[in-house]
């Protein structure tokens, strides 16, 4: 007879763990416990020692799918001789670690249930089990049980009461369940808040909503989102015309598989990630129009070769889509790039004149999630837009203190290191706004009680603007901490590192939009040598001026002005003068000349921009980045010789785009298609990024910024990388765009206080 202590760290909360393991002891005839504590999960076993030691390897080897073992710690301890294996009460008084599971998709069981007519929860939208349903969103305070969610006001009935306490159901210990008798219904609302119908009723109403073409908020799982008929050009307009969202595409739900296979190309890895518990939107490319048998129309992504596309994940949008009987679009609840809508008056109050009516339910939303983004590349899953059933799951940070990062502006996230693990929040979306601003406050607040953490230093960006940095300002008053200040694509890089649990040093090509420099200019085109808490600019793109600042994001032929203008002065115009009117002209070009509010940059995303416009690809964006998108989707696959792009001496090493610019203008001339000199562009690229890895030397090459969103560019650097023996990272699990800044701000700032105090408030 022996008997083992044993704890069990990583996500095994909330994912039907101690049922598992429960049914792991009884199958064995062994005795013991099983409990929840803050840091994970504990276990003590007794039994002969064959079965013991069995006991511990089937843990990791058979765990639920949704768990993830990241330690296992076991030790011996005297046996009790007890006779029963029980599940205990969780240990309150244990000190709180990040091991928050992930909002999951709903399960095959449970969908099998909701569609079989003799089972209590036939069509119920809010059936859910151990395996399956909301986390994330409702946990109100750890450790995870029932009283601390937001399914706290929803007694339960005696039949659901049965089901939590059977250590044989598959809803034994699974807190927010629920069924028609015992849990939420939805309604439906109009605009000015007055009830339509309620539960099959309402459901059907809303069906009738989409299928007529009119828009309908839905309060999901996360908060709202706005649907329309994905097959209706007029619904899918007049969804941007209320959303006032001109072109930027919209993500699309489809009722099956099946019929998402009719519209885009689905690999079987595709496949298993659209069908995961995480179920993300992800990123198909579509097939040829005319060959599916249900179309998807132009405007929902228009100019695009790819679609963002998922799968219903809880049974109410499963219901909902079933009944529609077609795609979709599933967009979130909100206007232009504010925070999502997650309360009911808000969302009545924000989008009354968007939504013709509300489909609403009675559960709390503790936090807004939104949907992830997400997309296969030949080396695997690559999240673009990190929320829904990937956040929180922490990420491993060996040595590191509690620190909590603050990230950047368009794209925001925290990040909270506390106990050796970070924890990076949902997207949080554009920080401009003040919803924005207060939503990053309370994110920040939020994750630091919920973790009860109190940080020994804070982390932001160099931007003295941004919304993040103003907040980690005055907490760092607050609080008498530190603030580590980190440059935007020293950030990139170190976000890239940490997730994969690379030290230095390693060259790190940062190449995006735009970040504050140390010099105060914008960078964008940056190669940079990291090691620790320090970065050396090792290359950047040859500086030009941007005139206009930020309204060149939305204007690309500006960028090609500021471009041009730098290696021909006043003459630049003559090259774009379909472009421009005269008069514009002379605006633009004065302030450049006179370098009013037209700053320096580096930045790659509007190089991009510029050769987008010289090529006749783009002259004016609906949105950031569209138009590097019309060029990588015009440069396609096909191979091209590549402009001469010339790397320069000394550090920083210069990369002159001039004999680049003078070649494409020379083919624009000749009348060369635009999309070979897309192609020949990005050729070009990724001989620089050969060029300057072979100059540096390092083996080891990190790829960051939101430009290797790209995937063209990704997979041309890559190949000429590998190709010379060098070992390549690019960002997998955290985006690669400024989603990743708050991740990278945290392990620079962890390099700054190596071994600073633990953090925690007991
Ligand atoms: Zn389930
Ligand atoms: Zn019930
Ligand atoms: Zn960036």
């Amino acid at each position: 007879m022996v008997r083992r202590a044993i704890t069990v760290h990583g996500v095994v909360q909330g994912v039907g763990f101690r049922p598992f393991v429960h049914a792991a002891a009884t199958a064995r005839a062994l005795a013991g416990w099983v409990r929840n504590r803050t840091d994970g999960v504990r276990i003590e076993v007794e039994g002969p020692a064959p079965a013991v030691e069995e006991f511990v390897r089937v843990l990791s080897r058979e765990a639920p799918p949704a768990a993830r073992l990241t330690r296992v710690e076991v030790s011996e301890v005297p046996p009790r001789h007890e006779r029963a294996f029980l599940i205990l009460e969780s240990d309150p008084d244990a000190p709180p670690r990040p091991t928050v599971p992930a909002d999951l998709a709903t399960c095959p069981e449970c969908l099998a249930e909701v569609a079989s007519p003799g089972e209590r929860r036939f069509r119920y939208p809010f059936t859910n089990c151990t395996r399956c349903g909301p986390r994330w969103t409702l946990i109100e305070s750890l450790p995870y049980d029932r009283p601390r969610t937001s399914m706290k006001g929803f007694a339960l009935c005696a039949a659901c009461a049965a089901e939590y306490r059977d250590v044989r159901d598959r809803r034994f210990h699974a807190q927010p369940i629920a069924c028609p008798a015992c849990g939420p219904r939805v309604s439906l609302l109009a605009p000015d808040g007055s009830r339509l119908a309620e539960d099959e009723a309402a459901l059907r109403s809303a069906v009738e909503t989409v299928r007529e073409g009119r828009v309908l908020a839905l309060r999901g799982l996360g908060g709202f989102h706005l649907l329309v008929d994905a097959t209706s050009s007029e619904a899918v307009t007049r969804l941007r015309q209320r959303k006032r969202r001109p072109e930027k595409p919209f993500a699309v739900m489809f009722p099956s598989l099946q019929v998402l296979r009719s519209v885009c190309e689905v690999s079987p890895e595709e496949a298993a990630v659209l069908t995961s518990p995480a179920a993300p939107i992800l990123l198909l490319r579509r097939r040829q129009p005319g060959r599916a048998e249900v179309s998807v129309a132009e405007s929902v992504a228009p100019g695009n070769p790819w679609l963002g596309a998922m799968l219903p994940y809880t049974p109410l949008h499963g219901l909902l889509l079933e009944a529609a009987g077609r795609p979709l679009v599933c967009t979130s609840g909100n206007l232009s790039d504010e925070p999502l809508c997650i309360g009911p008056e808000e969302a009545l109050a924000r989008l009354h004149e968007v939504a013709d009516c509300f489909l609403m339910h009675d559960r709390p939303i503790v936090r807004p999630v939104d949907d992830s983004v997400a997309r296969m590349t030949p080396e695997g899953l690559q999240v673009l837009r990190r929320a829904r059933g990937y956040a929180p799951l922490p990420l491993s940070l060996p040595e590191a203190p509690c620190l909590l990062a603050l990230g950047g502006q368009l794209k925001g996230t925290v990040a909270l290191c506390v106990g050796e693990e970070v924890v990076v929040s949902q997207h949080l979306g554009d920080l401009g706004s003040l919803e924005g601003s207060r939503l990053l406050a309370r994110t920040a607040e939020d994750l630091l009680r919920l973790l009860e953490a109190r940080p020994v230093a804070l982390a932001c960006d160099l931007h003295p603007d941004y919304a993040s940095t103003r907040l980690a300002e005055r907490l760092s008053g607050e609080w008498g901490v530190p603030l580590v200040r980190v440059q935007h694509h020293h950030a990139h890089v170190a976000a890239c590192m940490a997730e994969h649990g690379l030290s230095g040093p390693v060259l790190g090509l940062a190449w995006d939009g735009a970040g504050l420099g140390t010099d105060g200019t914008l960078w964008g085109g940056e190669a940079l040598v990291v090691e620790g808490a320090g970065f050396l600019r090792v290359a950047h793109l040859r500086p030009f001026s941007l005139p206009g600042g930020e309204r060149a994001l939305r204007e690309p032929r500006r960028a090609a002005l500021g471009l041009l203008h730098e290696v021909e002065g006043a003459g630049a115009v003559a090259h774009l003068q379909e472009s421009f009117t005269a008069r514009e002209a002379e605006v633009l070009v004065t302030m450049l000349e006179r370098g009013l509010q037209s700053p320096r940059t580096t930045s790659m995303g509007r190089l991009f921009d510029a050769v987008a416009a010289c090529s006749g690809i783009r002259m004016q964006a609906g949105f950031e980045g569209q138009a590097a998108m019309a060029l990588e989707f015009a440069a396609g696959a096909g191979e091209a010789e590549p402009y001469p792009l010339p790397l320069g001496d000394g550090t920083p090493a210069v990369a002159d785009w001039e004999p680049l610019l003078r070649e494409l203008l020379a083919d624009r001339k000749r009348g060369v298609p635009s999309p070979l000199m897309a192609a020949r562009f990005h050729a070009a690229l990724a001989v620089l990024a050969e060029s300057i890895a072979v100059r540096v030397g390092l083996p080891r090459v990190v790829l960051s910024g939101g430009c290797f969103q790209n995937l063209r560019l990704l997979r041309d650097v890559r190949a000429r990388l590998l190709a010379r023996g060098f070992g390549v990272f690019s960002p997998r699990q955290y985006p690669p765009n400024d989603g990743g800044l708050s991740l990278g701000q945290v392990a620079v700032a962890a390099h700054s206080y190596p071994t600073g105090p633990v953090g925690r408030t007991t």
